[in-house]
């Protein structure tokens, strides 16, 4: 067995159950291993710690266990069961309105590493590390043992989000099912449905962290002209016609992004001049259309991707929100979120407040959004709460 011990004084963020050793804490290994094998983490008196894969980087192990337990294939199970137990618990797996959710978010499911979205019966796995890449048709099985029939199929989709220079050769491609090479099929969501394509679509293929936010937007929408920005497949934009919007007009630079949203409209409301699609930069739109709408969806993607460049995306978040602040009509309403993990909600606050003394507006927060319930946040491992929203009344 591969065993790493640590420096002196290094062990007390794995005592208090974190789930991740950085490069600089090791004071040595015994053995050799290969990016994505298990290692052994010990302290410098020889004491175990935990156990997890090992990769070459700044987190050299991502923990699978603090426990000297062997991961087995039963194993896998145990902690997809453990996954799906809390999807149960908020009421995901057997509901009639919505059968897509995400089943096990990395560090907030204890398995750091690894992402498995379920689109009806097809489990979309996405691996971040080389171990969970290495364990994928593991990974498989367990899944195929906790569904049973419901399951049909499992794609793996690790080719983008595993690290470049570890040189997977990582093919997407289905593990299990999928025969027929088709990767696309509709959800539905909230009672809602939409197009999901896992093979060509960005990230798992839809971002199911934003379902009950939506359902929120459509709370708000009665009557209302919305623009929503950043719209992707047009989720927001589906919920606010939903809720009786007047007018919805869907921003994204990708034209393909676009076309999706337009065929979610289609496919849930007979297609009429309540929906337009905008290819165009969000920047752009705004400044050169000085419309005001009621309603205002901003959800861009992460500007800061790590902490090094939180200066200028805290500049990019503020800009856009001042924009789109002044860009609400009196009464109106303003959804802004971040998915940046760097940016915390306080700073994301002191962002919006920035904007909203920028735009010259008087503004009130009406909610403060996380994610659902199935992108959980281990409580001891903080970082994983990336998902930020305020919910703003502009007078
Ligand atoms: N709101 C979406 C998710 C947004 S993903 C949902 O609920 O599913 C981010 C989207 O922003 C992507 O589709 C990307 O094409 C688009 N995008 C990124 N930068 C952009 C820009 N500067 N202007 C317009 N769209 C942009």
């Amino acid at each position: 067995m591969n065993r790493i011990f640590l420096k002196r004084g290094r062990e007390e963020s794995l005592g208090r159950k974190h789930p991740w050793v950085f490069s600089g804490a090791i004071a040595r290994m015994d053995g050799k291993p290969a990016e994505g094998d298990i290692v052994d983490v010990y302290s410098s008196e020889g004491e175990f710690l935990a156990r997890g894969h090992y990769q070459i980087g700044s987190i050299t192990v991502r923990v699978l266990t603090f426990s000297p337990e062997e991961i087995t294939p039963e194993w896998w199970v145990k902690r997809m069961r453990a996954a799906y137990d809390v999807r149960c618990a908020a009421g995901l797996t057997e509901n009639s309105a919505t059968d897509c959710y995400r089943l096990v978010h990395g560090e907030g499911d204890n398995l750091p590493g690894l992402v498995i979205d379920i689109y009806g019966d097809t489990a979309v796995v996405q691996a971040h590390s080389v171990g969970m890449y290495v364990s994928r048709h593991e990974i498989c099985s367990a899944l195929r043992i906790v569904y049973g029939d419901r399951l049909r199929a499992v794609y793996d989709k690790s080719s983008q989000t595993l690290p470049y220079k570890a040189e997977t050769g990582a093919v997407d491609g289905y593990l299990y099912g999928g025969s027929d090479g088709v990767t696309e099929r509709v959800v539905t969501e909230n009672g809602n449905r939409f197009y999901v394509d896992w093979g060509s679509g960005q990230k798992t293929g839809f971002f199911l962290d934003q379902r009950e936010n939506r359902e929120l937007v459509k709370r708000y929408s009665m009557g209302c002209t919305v623009l929503n920005t950043f719209s992707y497949t047009g989720g927001f934009s589906v919920y606010a016609m939903a809720g009786g919007a007047a007018e919805v007009v869907s921003v994204d630079s990708s034209a393909i992004a676009v076309k999706l949203a337009e065929r979610n409209v289609e496919l849930n409301f007979e297609f009429g001049a309540r929906h337009v699609g905008v290819t165009a930069d969000v920047f752009d739109y705004l400044k050169e259309n000085g419309r005001r709408f009621d309603l205002i969806i901003l959800d861009p993607p992460a500007f800061a991707k790590h902490h090094k460049v939180l200066g200028n995306a805290t500049k990019g978040y503020t800009r856009l929100n001042a924009r789109a602040i002044s860009q609400i009509a009196p009464g109106g309403i303003l959804f802004t979120f971040s998915c940046s993990q760097a940016v915390s909600s306080e700073l994301f606050r002191t962002m919006v407040f920035t904007a909203a003394a920028i735009a010259g507006r008087n503004v009130r927060i009406l909610h403060q959004l996380t994610q659902p319930a199935d992108h959980p946040v281990n409580i001891y491992h903080p970082e994983g709460e990336y998902l930020k929203g305020l919910v703003l009344y502009v007078e």
